[in-house]
């Protein structure tokens, strides 16, 4: 952790410093934890409960009676407690009593300054804000070491008797006495907290002056209607100093039903002088007893008419009151490196108003000595697992994407005028012709000028079919066409055969012809048929090459097909293309399947060629060529001469396309690998916010309504109760 971040706080003491400074921490977001030795919140703004032998609860203010307010910025504090229903103006008459003269004096006029109560007792504010969302208090625990831990940044709390208390981030100490020798005065033990490493706390290291005060709590059974005041000072008492009416302040009925009670304040002087007679330790109750009595009698002997109580008890105060405040204006004691913060009325004014101190915590955390994380954030919550569980497979399912953007190629397209020459054209053929046996098929080229390109460097293969597509045996097509290529003449494409019955009687067939006919038509009664596959290659000028079964002699054709309307040409294109394939090629032709039913003709697929470079990353060039095609289907007629096949007929493009592959730039993947993923943290992070809030908005009212169910109950056992 950062020495600028609190998550952890611990608070020592629940006086109304440690109260405010608590609830101003969590208020900010900060979770925390008050340690007090006493055994509820208030410090010296107590309230205690005493019971007397007849079994009647009484309530008595014995610490701070009440308080004044001279700070702008405390009274906004005190006006939002006052919205709470935690402190009440009190409105009674004040003044003095001269104990020399018997009168009363200075009767307090000065409306101005307002005397404000905490409801129902002095301790209630402290109480709130030590239950405010973010605060844990515990009561009943003494700290008795504060050690820093240097190595972890942390500060650990161990109680008096040994107890580990936990680490926190930061410590607040609202009491002197965590650095003072009276601590070692009144446990034997040395002071919880060693500041002498904190230049900045330095001042704390001289001994604060304190007064010190005892507290007489009176029940009557009867008000004292001989006293027209409910808060009077002592003039000329060595003994008594205040006087107050507990009973008179707002919020009190249910602490003074059939009584009234007093509490009286010794003199500082005379504290002084019991202490130094029986020391810091803890009072005896006979001790305690003598005081009731000698301020009581002090009481009685001012002349003031008195009924006897029917309850007394005294209380010790030691340090009632600081005779100096080390702070100085607006000077905050604290250590921001150790984040160790030191405030009570001590620093400010020795009075309730110094909790203003604490409120400088809220200012200093405006200058980043308090930064800290939101509360949603530092606590783990299932919504927040579940939230952050779905933001880990958003964000993992966006990375492998933009992974596999980042590494898939894309393709840039230029285009040229082609400026080769000389080259040839390679053509890919692989068909099948599922009605024509292999015997009778042929694979014809013709150049522009019409020439026969079907030479050596041809290799075009046939494999024969079974009527199931399965393979018998191959030949070597350009052997056929050389081997039927004398009664073969190439001139008009549709001209290749000549009249069958003008010729038929000058030709006689051979006994080859014979057994070929007899095997072809034994083919085609099995159903064979021609797959045709290899590559032709041809100058790069337009031309054309056709599947025909313009092989044949003419007087062999007629024997076998009776006619060129029974020549089934049905064909099915797996492969045709002008060149090796590129990643991306698409050849429109492939997997093309024309199938004739009962009817002939002739297939013309018109291809227009555009010669293509495809340069791969390591900037290999491949030529070949795209195309696209147009085709055209020509029924035989009855009085047509021509014979039934499958024409390609090319054309070439005189512009080049060049493909360049490339890669995506790395940085550009970076740049969107932080836009996606940083997106969907602060999505998630909405989300979770949002979760929380509606969460613990839902939990609040519901423990809303419990707390209020809570309250009835509780008013009306009390109404039974009070009937009974
Ligand atoms: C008799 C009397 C009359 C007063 N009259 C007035 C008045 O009229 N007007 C006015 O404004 N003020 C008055 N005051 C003063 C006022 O009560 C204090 O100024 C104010 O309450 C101080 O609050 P604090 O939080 O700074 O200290 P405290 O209230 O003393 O709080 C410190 C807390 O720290 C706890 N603590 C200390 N050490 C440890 C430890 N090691 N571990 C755990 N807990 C620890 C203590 O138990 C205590 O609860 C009076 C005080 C007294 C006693």
């Amino acid at each position: 952790m950062s020495s600028g971040s609190f998550s952890k706080v611990a608070v020592i003491g629940s006086g109304i410093s440690g109260a405010v400074c608590a609830s101003i921490l969590a208020a900010g977001g900060v979770s925390v934890t008050v340690f007090e030795t006493g055994r509820g919140a208030g410090g010296r703004m107590s309230q205690r409960r005493e019971t007397t032998e007849d079994g009647r609860v009484l309530f008595f203010d014995h610490g701070a009676p009440y308080f004044s307010v001279s700070d702008k910025e405390v009274m906004g504090v005190v006006r939002s407690w006052e919205a709470r229903g935690l402190v009440s103006e009190w409105q009674v008459p004040f003044g003095s009593f001269d104990q020399s003269t018997g009168k009363y004096v200075d009767f307090d006029k000065d409306e101005t300054t307002k005397k404000y109560v905490g409801v129902p007792g002095m301790n209630s504010i402290c109480k709130a804000l030590c239950s405010d969302p973010g605060v844990e208090a515990k009561y009943g625990i003494t700290v008795g070491k504060v050690d820093w831990l240097c190595d972890r940044n942390l500060w650990s709390l161990i109680s008096l008797d040994g107890q580990d208390l936990g680490q926190f981030d930061g410590v607040v100490a609202s009491d002197k006495n965590v650095v003072s020798a009276r601590f070692t005065g009144v446990t034997g033990r040395p002071p919880p907290l060693d500041i002498t490493s904190s230049p900045d706390l330095a001042i704390l290291s001289q001994d604060i002056p304190v007064r010190s005060c005892f507290a007489l709590m009176l029940a009557f059974s009867e008000p004292l209607s001989s006293i027209p005041l409910k808060g009077v000072s002592f003039k000329n008492s060595q003994l008594l100093s205040w006087a107050y009416c507990d009973s008179s302040k707002p919020g009190r009925s249910h602490a003074s039903s059939n009584c009234e009670c007093w509490v009286l304040h010794s003199t500082a002087e005379y504290a002084q002088g019991v202490i130094a007679r029986t020391g810091l330790k803890k009072l005896s109750s006979d001790a305690l007893s003598k005081v009731a009595e000698e301020l009581l009698h002090e009481f009685e002997a001012t002349g003031i008419n008195i009924p006897h109580p029917f309850f007394m008890k005294a209380h010790r105060w030691g340090s009632a009151f600081p005779a100096i405040a080390i702070g100085g204006d607006g000077k905050c004691l604290w250590d921001k490196n150790k984040r160790l913060a030191i405030c009570g009325d001590f620093c400010a004014s020795p009075n309730v108003e110094g909790f203003k101190m604490g409120l400088k915590l809220q200012s200093l955390r405006n200058f980043d000595a308090f930064p800290r994380a939101e509360q949603h954030l530092l606590q783990k919550t299932r919504s927040g697992a579940v939230v952050s569980i779905i933001g880990l497979i958003i964000m993992a399912t966006l990375f492998v994407h933009e992974l596999k953007y980042y590494l898939t190629t894309y393709t840039v397209h230029q285009m040229s005028v082609d400026v080769k020459r000389g080259e040839t054209l390679p053509i890919h053929i692989n068909m099948t012709f599922p009605s024509l046996p292999c015997e009778v098929l042929s694979v014809d080229a013709i150049d522009m000028s019409g020439k026969h390109e079907v030479d050596l460097h041809t290799n075009i293969w046939k494999l024969r079919l079974t009527r199931e597509g399965h393979i018998t045996g191959t030949e070597y097509l350009s052997d056929l066409v050389e081997k039927e290529h004398s009664a073969h003449k190439h001139g008009d494409s549709n001209d290749h055969h000549e009249d069958p019955n003008k010729n038929k009687n000058e030709h006689g067939l051979g006994s080859d012809a014979e057994t070929m006919i007899k095997n072809v038509k034994n083919a085609m009664e099995n159903g064979e048929g021609c797959q045709v596959f290899g590559v032709l290659d041809v100058q790069r000028v337009a031309g054309n090459f056709h599947v025909s079964v313009h092989g044949l002699n003419i007087f062999v054709a007629q024997q076998i097909f009776d006619g060129a309307k029974n020549v089934n040409v049905s064909h099915v294109i797996h492969d045709l293309s002008f060149g090796p394939k590129y990643p991306g090629i698409h050849n429109p032709l492939d997997g093309t399947t024309r199938i004739l039913h009962d009817t002939s003709g002739t297939f013309k697929y018109y291809i227009k060629i555009v010669p293509t470079e495809y340069r791969d990353l390591s900037h290999r060039v491949m030529p070949t060529n795209q195309f696209s095609v147009t085709e055209y289907f020509v029924p035989i007629r009855a009085i047509d001469r021509s014979w039934p096949a499958v024409y390609f007929l090319y054309d070439l493009s005189p512009i080049i396309v060049t493909i360049k592959e490339e890669r995506r730039s790395f940085l550009h993947f970076i740049t969107r690998l932080c836009a996606v993923l940083g997106g969907t943290f602060a999505l998630t992070g909405m989300l979770d916010r949002w979760m929380y809030r509606i969460i613990e908005a839902f939990t609040k009212s519901k423990t809303g309504s419990i707390l209020r169910l809570q309250l009835m109950f509780d008013v009306s056992t009390e109404s039974e109760f009070q009937e009974l």
